[in-house]
């Protein structure tokens, strides 16, 4: 399927300013052949009056939300639209005061949910692996002392960096992982997710790399200073959270941060703002919807220049509201 998407904020607000313009383009991105009912397969079926595809063949009514992101919200699409044209248009990450305002939310709450359910959509449920030669590290985030490996540090959190290297063409695609810890055990599972088999593993010396070349991947020991390209996205890694979450990153959200961070990076090419924006919507109906519940036990944000006393609770309800 060609890819349609905005080019500008124009064309933008000609399209998703209504329920029906939204509804029809996720329409064609989740049934770019015509509708599937999910239940049977069945490729026949009726709009019902609440613009539901109702399946003439196991009677089935399926709404064109149900098991995205977008599953049971009770705000309009145009709403959620403008978030994610939003967020795409962010250079250095989104914030969820930043994402209030734009959107006239009366609450902070919603905002900081919204938020987090599309930087879960970032990362594309069963996206390829990595493959060919790719460099390997780990790195500690957050806090203030320098973390020791394998022993771990207060406040830090784990991250394991995987990057491909194109030779003359330079970096490839990344991944992050958030890490338990540097055992053998961790490392190990870390790579087998994301690499393809075959691939070629650059690691510096540490033991916890050892039982790589058992599990079907090549693997290269180097110096550590040797790792350039791993050591560049780090670099690049750090200052983003420096930058935009003022170093301060609660190891419960990281892994939505690294994720915002890998959508950017790996697309650090597409030049269009439309094109960031048809990939995140595109990924928004592919992952399972995210309920809030699957978001608690998840501390509020840190938030600059705010004080984090005066915000909503997370609302066990909350998810029937948004
Ligand atoms: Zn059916």
């Amino acid at each position: 399927m060609e890819e349609d998407y905005p080019r500008t904020l124009i064309e933008f607000e000609k399209r998703f300013s209504t329920e029906t313009g939204c509804t029809d383009y996720l329409i064609n991105l989740r049934w770019p052949e015509g509708f599937r009912c999910p239940n049977c397969g069945a490729d026949t079926s009726w709009r019902t009056a609440r613009a539901q595809f109702h399946c003439t063949q196991c009677e089935t009514q399926t709404t064109i939300t149900a098991g995205t992101i977008f599953h049971r919200t009770r705000k309009p699409l145009s709403l959620w639209f403008r978030a994610m044209w939003h967020i795409t248009g962010q250079k250095y990450g989104a914030n969820a005061l930043g994402l209030q305002r734009v959107l006239n939310l009366g609450s902070y709450n919603t905002a900081w949910q919204w938020l987090h359910k599309l930087r879960r959509a970032m990362v594309r449920p069963g996206r390829d692996r990595l493959s060919g030669v790719l460099e390997v590290d780990e790195t500690y985030v957050g806090g203030k002392k320098a973390g020791k490996r394998g022993r771990g540090a207060a406040g830090k959190a784990l991250v394991g960096i995987a990057v491909e290297d194109k030779g003359y063409e330079g970096i490839g695609r990344i991944r992050l992982w958030h890490l338990e810890d540097a055992s053998g055990d961790k490392l190990t599972q870390f790579i087998q997710g994301i690499a393809q088999p075959g691939s070629t593993i650059r690691t510096d010396d540490w033991p916890g790399y050892n039982r790589l070349s058992e599990s079907g991947l090549n693997h290269t020991v180097l110096p550590s200073h040797d790792l350039k390209l791993a050591h560049l996205v780090v670099s690049l890694l750090k200052r983003w959270i420096l930058g935009t979450y003022q170093g301060s990153v609660k190891p419960s959200h990281l892994v939505y941060y690294l994720d915002e961070f890998t959508f950017r990076f790996n697309r650090r090419t597409s030049a269009s703002r439309g094109k960031l924006f048809y990939r995140l919507v595109q990924q928004a109906m592919m992952v399972d919807p995210a309920p809030v519940s699957s978001l608690k036990g998840v501390a509020l944000p840190f938030l600059e220049g705010a004080d984090n006393t005066n915000l909503d609770p997370i609302d066990d309800n909350q998810d029937h509201k948004i």
